[in-house]
């Protein structure tokens, strides 16, 4: 059980609020969107995968408190879980100038055989 980053106490970890003190635990009240806190180490961009590769414009950066982004530079990223501008194209997207040509070829093949 995760406990609550103001007053220490245990809370679930889908809850939207501390149910003790109110502290926000989510981003945008939504339990699906992490709200991401700098410890007193510093701030979060400084061990921000998208700051380390220069792909964040977030206006808050470099000095970011609170991030619903953050991403441990030291992780590895699920794909699944990267922002849609750096996930992987899948192959029959980045084949896709081809499909128009294989149509062809099949139906010639098809109109060659009758
Ligand atoms: S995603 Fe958030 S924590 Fe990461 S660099 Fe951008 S503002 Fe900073
Ligand atoms: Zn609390």
């Amino acid at each position: 059980m995760a406990s609550c980053p103001q007053c220490d106490r245990p809370v679930r970890e889908d809850a939207v609020s501390c149910p003790h003190c109110r502290y926000p635990l989510k981003a945008f009240g939504h339990p699906g969107i992490p709200l991401h806190r700098a410890t007193d180490d510093g701030f979060l961009c400084s061990s921000c995968t998208y700051h380390h590769d220069d792909t964040c414009n977030f206006p808050q950066r470099p000095y970011a408190e609170t991030c619903t982004l953050y991403h441990n530079v030291e992780e590895a990223i699920a794909p699944e879980t990267l922002p849609p501008w750096k996930r992987p194209t899948p192959w029959y997207r980045r084949y896709r100038l081809l499909w128009p040509v294989l149509g062809l070829l099949v139906l010639s093949f098809v109109l060659a055989t009758l």
